[in-house]
């Protein structure tokens, strides 16, 4: 429990409303998506920057650990207050400050819902590409902060790619506005990036200048069926070696799309063992050629059909069953390590094989689907953590997962980020001198180690 006079100078910073103390409450603030907990030993929810300022200050004077939160939908234990403290919630930030349309950029605060400013954008004919499973759920400061990506990201990139300036309140409660709004910035190194992606670790995004492109004139979804997984698997190195451009390649293996299927009942090829959700946009005979394209290329690494959506609503549908996968996975057991390991584009293939094989070594399941084609796969190990022999093998089965990719030329986390969950394998992928620079960096901003401790440099448990 805080002591009473620091709970009370939260409360004449936010409102007595917005700082929760009781356990309850606790136990809803000590976890995110993944299998971790602790609790918090207060929650506070600022309205505005300047209470944002108030509270750090606050626990920077007494030394409380801070751990920023949006929707906790974070799969790497980010938002998890591993030392207790203050859980600071960041969903009442939630304006959207500015909507430049000629120049294409929005000014949006943290606790803005990504879904609620996509179609806001829209609406201005603008798109904004990022688009991870939890569009729905999540927070635009949380995607930020993870650096999301999702099935776009084949041809827009990830998140990274639109965020133009950010403003952030440092450990110090100081506030820094850095970048512009023009995209060509170059005066100095980009301070952007080194807090977009950053969990949190460094401050808190208090506001994001986010960049908008036109929206597509047209685009095409198809679904192709496969009777091996190996053969959808090459389709993503082929298509993307082949100079076509999809703006999504999505895998789902055939666990995954039985686990959907049960759940939704929407008509998914059940017996097949691998199925590609793909999707093309672009003016629209450019549209129209490389979905034939595509469609061929699909035939030609053996796919056993390509159907091609007619309506809006069937290829709502294929994106329903996407979107659907995370749920799905509870029917088969209660927890799942949902990992992102991302490699080069033509290795998926030999990540595939990967995954298979360690799932016949360790003998647990291991469902897979992903962003393929962008490197990106979702191997999801699922265990029931009360059998701990199993847990055992799970855990087993994930510590190779992240060294095989990482023997692949690939990353740790093509979206998810490295939060607690794997920090554990951080010095492996970052070497001695990358990993001693991060929490170099990390030091100097926040002398204290108050801000999210615990977390990617800052970890502190046996260092692989
Ligand atoms: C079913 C499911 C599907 C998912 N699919 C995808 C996907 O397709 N692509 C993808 O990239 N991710 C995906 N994720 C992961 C998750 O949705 C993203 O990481 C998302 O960006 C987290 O947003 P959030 O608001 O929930 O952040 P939280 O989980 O609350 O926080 C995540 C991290 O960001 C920090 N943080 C939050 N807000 C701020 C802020 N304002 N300032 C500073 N730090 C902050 C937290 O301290 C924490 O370290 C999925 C998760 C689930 C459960």
């Amino acid at each position: 429990m805080l002591n009473a006079s620091i709970v009370n100078e939260l409360k004449a910073v936010v409102g007595k409303n917005y700082v929760m103390t009781d356990q309850e409450d606790m136990v809803a603030y000590s976890m995110d998506a993944t299998v971790f907990s602790h609790l918090p030993e207060a929650v506070v929810q600022p309205a505005n920057r300047d209470e944002v300022v108030e509270v750090v200050k606050i626990a920077n004077r007494y030394n409380l650990p801070l751990t920023g939160r949006g929707a906790a939908t974070g799969m790497s234990g980010g938002a998890i207050p591993l030392k207790g403290g203050i859980v600071i919630e960041l969903t009442r930030l939630n304006r959207i400050r500015k909507f430049d349309v000629v120049n294409k950029f929005a000014v949006v605060e943290p606790g803005v819902i990504p879904i609620d400013f996509a179609t806001q954008a829209a609406k201005e004919g603008l798109l904004y590409p990022p688009d991870p499973s939890t569009i729905r759920e999540a927070t635009l400061g949380g995607t930020v902060a993870e650096c999301a990506g999702g099935p776009r990201g084949v041809k827009y990139g990830i998140t990274r790619n639109y965020v133009l300036s950010l403003e952030v309140v440092l450990p110090d409660g100081s506030v820094v506005e850095t970048g512009n709004t023009v995209d060509g910035d170059m005066s100095g190194p980009d301070w952007t990036m080194l807090f977009t992606g950053s969990e949190g670790t460094l401050a808190l995004i208090t506001a994001i200048t986010l960049k908008l492109v036109p929206i597509p004139e047209t685009k095409k979804t198809m679904l192709a069926v496969y009777n091996r997984l190996e053969d959808a698997a090459k389709t993503v190195s082929v298509t993307m070696s082949g100079g076509i451009v999809p703006t999504t390649l999505e895998l789902m293996d055939k666990h995954c799309i039985v686990a959907v299927e049960n759940y939704l009942k929407i008509g998914l090829p059940v017996n097949a063992a691998g199925i590609l959700v793909i999707e093309v946009d672009g003016v629209a005979s450019t549209v129209e050629e490389n979905t034939k394209r595509v469609s061929e290329i699909c035939k030609e690494c053996g796919a056993s059909e390509v159907k091609i959506a007619q309506t809006a609503l069937e290829a709502e549908k294929l994106w329903q069953a996407r979107r659907a996968i995370g749920r799905a996975y509870g029917q088969y057991a209660p927890c799942k390590y949902a990992e992102d390991a991302t490699v080069p584009r033509t290795l998926i293939p030999a990540l595939v094989g990967k995954c298979v094989e360690i799932q016949n070594k360790y003998d647990v399941p291991i469902f897979i689907c992903g962003h393929a084609g962008d490197g990106n796969l979702h191997p999801a190990i699922l265990f029931d953590p009360r059998n701990k022999e199993v847990t055992a093998r799970a855990d087993k089965a994930l510590e190779e997962l992240h060294i095989e990719t990482l023997k692949l030329g690939g990353t740790l986390s093509g979206e998810h980020g490295i939060g607690f969950a794997k920090a554990p394998y951080l010095r492996a992928e970052t070497g001695e001198i990358g990993f001693k620079l991060g929490r170099e960096i990390k030091d100097t901003v926040d002398p204290k180690g108050f801000v999210n401790p615990g977390k990617l440099f800052f970890y502190e448990g046996e260092l692989h």
